[in-house]
């Protein structure tokens, strides 16, 4: 599967609805300190179903919803949308036979929440199960921020056991297995 559309509204800096488009294998993102970069990279995060505020950069999970600047007010829902190309049939699952697939997230200030893949709407782990084994999710190795490989190199024997897992796609039949055993 390859990412190749990212589009958010209201998500920290992007008050409006803004499209990052990736046609190639290699997109580079530059532009000034502030401008957005990293938002960018929270935005994937947040949407493969990361939980954590801090791992966002914020304090609560409000604050990836823009609260306002000099000129604009706040505004009350953040969106983010992943399309993805599996025109390659490589994604396994309820979605398997589609050529695309578009991931959503949204959060309001009342606190509502909803993911969905295609339009339907799914839980969380919907999301987490379409990726598992691929290398793509909130914390795995297809996001390589700043001081990761230096943890990779000096991770505990279990947690490099879980990054081979993933890479080899292991992790997705763990899971199964667990899931079975918990029943
Ligand atoms: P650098 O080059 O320094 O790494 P960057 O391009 O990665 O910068 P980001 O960290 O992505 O920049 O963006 C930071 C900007 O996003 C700040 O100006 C901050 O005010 C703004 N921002 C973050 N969250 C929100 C929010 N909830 N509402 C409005 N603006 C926000
Ligand atoms: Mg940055």
């Amino acid at each position: 599967m390859k990412l190749r559309r990212i589009k958010l509204s209201g998500f920290k800096s992007f008050v409006d609805a803004t499209t990052v488009e990736l046609p190639s294998q290699l997109v580079g993102i530059v532009g000034p300190n502030g401008c957005g970069k990293s938002n960018v990279v929270d935005a994937l995060r947040w949407v493969l179903g990361e939980s954590s505020a801090r791992q966002l950069r914020g304090d609560s999970m409000l604050d990836v919803i823009f609260n306002g600047s000099q000129a604009r007010a706040p505004v009350s829902r953040a969106q983010v949308e992943l399309r993805f190309d599996n025109s390659a049939g490589r994604a396994l699952g309820p979605f398997a036979g589609y050529a695309e697939i578009a991931v959503k997230r949204e959060l309001g200030r009342d606190g509502t929440s909803q993911y969905s893949i295609n339009q339907t709407r799914c839980r969380r782990r919907d999301v987490a199960d379409l990726f598992l084994g691929t290398g793509l999710g909130p914390r795995a190795y297809a996001i390589i921020e700043q001081g990761m490989i230096s943890r990779i190199i000096e991770a505990r024997p279990e947690d490099m056991r879980a990054f081979l897992e993933e890479a080899s796609g292991v992790s997705r039949y763990k899971e199964r297995r667990r899931e079975t055993e918990l029943r």
